[in-house]
């Protein structure tokens, strides 16, 4: 029988493919430009691409693609045939170096912030030999950067790639002051995608759930969250078929996925797969939801990634875990055992603890997006305030260390920072705060607030570069320390930084209000919406910081600030109209229709017993009447207030979709789901919350 050890990865030209296909000389210097970026050249490629082909032609493929990020958030291909004709009616099946090196997709119709200039719409893909190519379906796919004509960044990858190498570099720096030969720093990353599973039946009946992934109009199921009984409960047979069959998809795709579980919501569950490279993990993520997709429909579901697609009903996150680790595999958020490690370990968490501090709004928006707004602040995700996690165990330590006090070491003998090593710290503590943005768990940090359907890049890059940043600052202090005092300098800059960036370490309960009030009085950011958090990507910190790093050139930052107000815009311009769609096209005709079946039974009833009361059908009619003329009125001022936003600039576009279209929407809502209560389910117009949340 197949077992999994057979099939893992076997739909990638992983490591072990290469090492069996390549020729020696060719692999070892393929593995030199993979582990130390040396530059790729044309022989090289051109061997690459020749045992790329021959596998992928045996594994029946006919064609490749040069598989890409652009700014839209999901991945773009355009698919090439292999195929070469020749004289004589045949064909030759081919695919050189150059073909794999570069690709030519026109780029025209990718978001690019205004950065291409019409006249020159041609864009490049470029090989990312750290990721491996892989098969889907019949295509070979080979995972590449894409930037315009002109250089600039078009993708989520090559930022990505830029901000790893940054925080390589600076670790490194570091890491040699402490006597560390370490050739590289990787950024690993875990990320957890939570995702809902409906019946596809009822989602083609809902043009919401169809055009904008989310559910518009819906009254309240009448059981949802609150027995707390679909938690991590035993999975539903069908659920449990699907999650097998990802399961297999994925790891055929070597995509390492490890716990599958319920989530809070009805029909809400999680996927997390084992950590890995951050490029390679942002990859997989985006594999996986367009896997995750694929997959249900063959099991009669639809799989919705939306952030909120029920309202009063827990949304979708997703858990980025990161962290850094040393060619040596030496994570180094691990505390350590020896004195030396215990204080590295605190270096480089200061270098998060200063960076987070400094930059909050750099992580507030990286992960802002319309779907987003809906889940942070609402009770059920971290509001949109950043403050960092790290345990009350830690969190006494740092604070004895900043007022001079004892804390006892290891062995119960006084602690002299550097000399001793750190107390016991409960990895696992019981109080690991779930409702905290950004949480210390042990040996890597917990970034939370990510919505459910974005790519993972975004907030790795930023996460790296600020780190990067804080390492650059301190190696500036730490390289005049003489020998002797090195370690005392570190435990210093570590005393120095904590007392400064103290007020974005919060143990408690962000979700409470009181919270909002305090973060307030130590002057933390609040970024409630997205609009406002895309106003402040360009600040001038911001842009000094990116560019130092050679992550975005100030150029790159407006383009891109652009394509956040864009998308954000279209998103909720598509939301307007499918809601104007729904009411006019469904809503309104049905209320209509069941108004004047009340007024005949009602003239019926009066016709035949005068003197009968018939309260439930006047007062219903009424009601229900009411409200119809409320939405109709309401509907027209959604229409008109949607027109109003297409003559404006992309920045006030984004703030009147927010502050005017989407407080209308609410309204409109509102009244329709009170209708939705008051009419025969049978006469609805569309499935209910409980159908679709609630199937066995
Ligand atoms: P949970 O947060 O649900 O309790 P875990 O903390 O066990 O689950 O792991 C969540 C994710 O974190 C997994 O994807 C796991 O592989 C990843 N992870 C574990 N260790 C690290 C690390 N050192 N760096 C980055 N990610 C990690
Ligand atoms: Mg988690």
């Amino acid at each position: 029988m197949e077992t999994v050890k057979d099939y893992f990865g076997s739909l990638v030209f992983n490591e072990d493919t290469m090492r069996e296909r390549l020729p020696k000389d060719i692999y070892s210097v393929l593995r030199r430009t993979i582990d130390e970026g040396e530059e790729l050249d044309l022989n090289l490629a051109n061997a690459v691409a020749h045992a790329m082909k021959s596998w992928a032609l045996e594994k029946g493929c006919t064609y490749y693609t040069h598989w890409f990020q652009p700014m839209t958030g999901i991945t773009a291909e355009k698919h090439e045939a292999f195929i070469k004709p020749e004289k004589g009616g045949k064909v030759l099946l081919e695919f050189s170096g150059k073909e794999l090196i570069k690709g030519e997709p026109d780029a025209s119709s990718f978001p690019s912030g205004g950065l291409r200039a019409t006249f020159e719409a041609r864009g490049y893909t470029t090989w990312d030999p750290t990721s491996y190519a892989f098969i889907k379906e019949d295509t070979l796919c080979i995972p590449t950067a894409f930037c315009s004509y002109s250089g600039e960044v078009l993708d989520k990858k090559t930022p990505l790639l830029r901000s790893m190498e940054a925080v390589s570099k600076e670790a490194r720096k570091i890491l040699h002051l402490f006597g560390d030969d370490v050739k590289k720093v990787s950024t690993m990353v875990g990320a957890e995608q939570e995702y809902f599973l409906i019946p596809e039946e009822l989602f083609n009946n809902r043009e919401d759930l169809v055009l904008t992934g989310r559910t518009l109009l819906g009254k309240r199921s009448p059981k949802g969250q609150e027995l707390h009984d679909h938690y991590f409960g035993a999975l539903k047979t069908k659920v449990g078929e699907y999650m097998r069959d990802l399961d297999k998809e994925l790891w055929k795709l070597g995509i390492a996925s490890k716990t599958t579980h319920n989530e809070a919501a009805p029909a809400q569950h999680e996927m997390a797969p084992y950590f890995t490279s951050a490029n390679i993990a942002v990859d997989h993520n985006q594999l996986a939801m367009e896997i995750m997709k694929k997959v249900a429909l063959r099991h009669g579901f639809v799989c919705l990634l939306h952030e909120k697609p029920f309202k009063g009903v827990n949304g979708s996150g997703k858990h980025n875990n990161w962290s850094l680790s040393t060619d040596g595999g030496v994570n180094l958020f691990d505390m350590g055992e020896t004195p030396k490690e215990n204080a590295r370990f605190l270096l480089f968490l200061a270098a998060v603890i200063k960076g987070v501090d400094e930059y909050q709004d750099l992580l507030r928006i990286s992960i802002a997006s319309a779907g987003n707004d809906h889940r942070l602040g609402s009770h059920e995700a971290p509001p949109a305030i950043v403050s960092i996690f790290i345990g009350s165990d830690l969190e006494m330590m740092l604070d004895a260390l900043l007022e001079g006090k004892q804390v006892l070491g290891k062995l119960g003998s006084k602690m002299r920072f550097g000399v001793h090593t750190l107390p016991e710290i409960q990895r696992d503590s019981t109080d690991r705060n779930r409702t905290s943005p950004f949480a210390f768990t042990g040996n890597k940090f917990e970034f939370r607030m990510l919505g459910s359907s974005f790519s993972v890049s975004e907030p790795n890059v930023v996460l790296n570069t600020i780190v990067a940043s804080s390492l650059s600052e301190f190696y500036e202090e730490l390289k005049k320390a003489g020998e002797g005092d090195f370690r005392s300098k570190v435990i210093e800059l570590v005393r120095e930084t904590y007392k400064k960036h103290k007020r974005i370490i919060f143990n408690g309960n962000n979700y409470s209000e009181s919270w909002v009030e305090e973060a307030k009085k130590r002057g933390l950011e609040n970024l409630p919406g997205s609009p406002e958090a895309f106003d402040a990507f360009t600040r001038e910190k911001n842009v000094k910081l990116f560019s130092r790093f050679g992550i975005y050139s100030p150029l790159e930052m407006e383009s891109r600030q652009e394509i956040l107000y864009e998308n954000y815009s279209q998103t909720l311009r598509i939301e307007a109209l499918t809601l104007v769609d729904m009411l006019s096209g469904k809503v309104l005709p049905a209320i209509e229709s069941y108004t004047r079946e009340l007024a005949d039974a009602l003239l019926e009833k009066k016709k035949a017993l005068p003197k009968l009361s018939c309260r439930y059908e006047e007062d219903l009619l009424e009601d229900l009447s009411v409200k119809l003329d409320n939405l109709f009125s309401m509907e027209k001022e959604l229409s008109e207030s949607t027109g109003k936003g297409d003559g404006m600039g992309e920045k006030e576009m984004a703030h009147h979709y927010r502050d005017v279209v989407l407080p209308l929407m609410e309204r409109i809502r509102k009244v329709a789901d009170e209708a939705e209560l008051e009419m025969p389910s049978s006469l609805w117009p569309y499935p209910s919350y409980s159908q679709m949340l609630q199937y066995v």
